[in-house]
């Protein structure tokens, strides 16, 4: 456990790091303080300095928010002892799964669903938005 200890703070570090330097620095407190809503917020009083990071990519920034609260999340649930327990069905899940992706919070079987789900809705709205008879 020492080591995906290890390996979720290394991972966790160079994810704020990114953060740091794509810009944010001073919400990067509250997101890791709470949940990632503030990101928002910051955006409206940081307006100028917010359109040159979007240049950088606003997608990128967003992907390492996710990645900064899963990785801070998956040490919270290290320290409760929850680590390697799928969230949807309560079952372990494959050591093999975390030492590819540490900071996963679900079983394959769960992903699996989650992700075919995922796809439904997207196919619904897309034949929603495209009904032309
Ligand atoms: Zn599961």
């Amino acid at each position: 456990m020492e080591a995906i200890r290890k390996r979720l703070e290394q991972d966790l570090k160079e994810a704020v790091g990114r953060l740091r330097q794509i810009g944010g620095g001073a919400a990067l407190d509250d997101l890791l303080g709470s949940t990632g809503e503030h990101w928002s917020f910051a955006d409206e009083v940081d307006e100028i300095q917010a359109a040159e990071r979007r240049e950088i990519g606003y997608m990128t920034r967003e992907l390492l928010v996710e990645r900064v609260n899963k990785l801070a999340s998956a040490l919270d649930r290290l320290n409760d002892g929850e680590y390697g327990t799928c969230v949807e069905c309560g079952e372990a899940i494959a050591p093999a799964r975390l030492r590819v992706l540490p900071e996963v919070q679900t079983c394959v079987r769960c992903q699996d669903r989650l992700e075919r789900l995922g796809r439904q809705l997207e196919a619904v709205e897309a034949e929603t938005a495209v009904d032309d008879d």
